[in-house]
């Protein structure tokens, strides 16, 4: 089943376009990322389907059900949760506040905020180490860690990844990109935006490669691997 379908989006800052013509689809239970280099429009099309920016042209189906001028708070509580670019924690909050605020968009929340918990706590034993710790303190890894499982206390349907390898040092970019695979293997379907493109390819069921503003190629994430242009444009040969 398809989960998000995106249909000739256009997104313009004021005269600037943003994003042209942009489709894709994320069907259910998969892994989908959308690489480019930088300023190809990836944070665009994610804040859009987010709700945080305005449509221009196109049309976005979630479930079924036109969401194009939903605002972005009820695109939350329909299960479309977003880990942002940058992290966003709450600096001066504890490990653990941060974790809470991510349940605050279940309506069911009472029942089920425990389960989340530990869910995010296996996933991220650090986090679990640190629960007391202000948010602000911890490295830039600690950090992802926390975004990436604020979102999961929302227990999303969709889950947005705006690169979460950003600013990371390797081995720590490899164990982010191997507990995005865990998540998936949990059943949470996943759109993932990334500049890191071996890593995005290696984790992608379906790959689609932005560039100023257009999709240009898509295929699955190990076609796309293997294919020479694609090396030699994003991977530099080191996949
Ligand atoms: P990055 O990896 O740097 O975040 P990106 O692929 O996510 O890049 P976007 O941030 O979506 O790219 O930017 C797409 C285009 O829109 C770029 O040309 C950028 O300059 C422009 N743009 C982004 N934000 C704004 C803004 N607030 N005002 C004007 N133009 C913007």
């Amino acid at each position: 089943m398809t989960l998000l379908e995106v249909e000739g989006l256009c997104v313009n800052y004021g005269r600037i376009e943003a994003i042209r013509e942009v489709s894709f689809t994320v069907p259910e239970g998969s892994v989908v990322t959308l690489i480019g280099a930088n300023g190809a429009g990836k944070t665009t099309t994610m804040k859009t389907v987010s709700g945080l920016r305005p449509v221009r042209a196109g049309r976005i189906l979630f479930d079924g059900h036109d969401i194009t001028s939903m605002p972005a708070h009820k695109r939350v509580e329909l299960g479309i949760t977003q880990s942002p670019e940058g992290r966003g924690t709450f600096p001066g909050m504890t490990v653990l506040e941060n974790l809470e605020m991510g349940a605050y968009t279940r309506k069911d929340r009472k029942a089920t905020a425990r389960a989340d918990l530990d869910r995010v706590f296996g996933l991220f034993p650090r986090l679990q180490e640190r629960v007391g710790q202000a948010a602000g303190t911890m490295s830039g890894g600690e950090q992802q860690m926390l975004a990436m499982g604020r979102a999961l206390m929302g227990h999303p349907r969709l889950l947005l990844l705006d690169e979460p390898s950003m600013g990371l040092a390797p081995k720590l970019i490899a164990q982010i990109f191997s507990i995005i695979r865990e998540i998936h293997a949990q059943g949470t379907t996943i759109l993932l935006v990334e500049q890191n493109a071996a890593q995005a390819l290696k984790t992608a069921d379906q790959a689609y490669i932005l560039e100023t503003g257009e999709i240009v190629r898509e295929g699955t994430g190990k076609a796309l691997a293997a294919d020479d242009s694609i090396r030699a444009a994003y991977l530099g040969g080191d996949v």
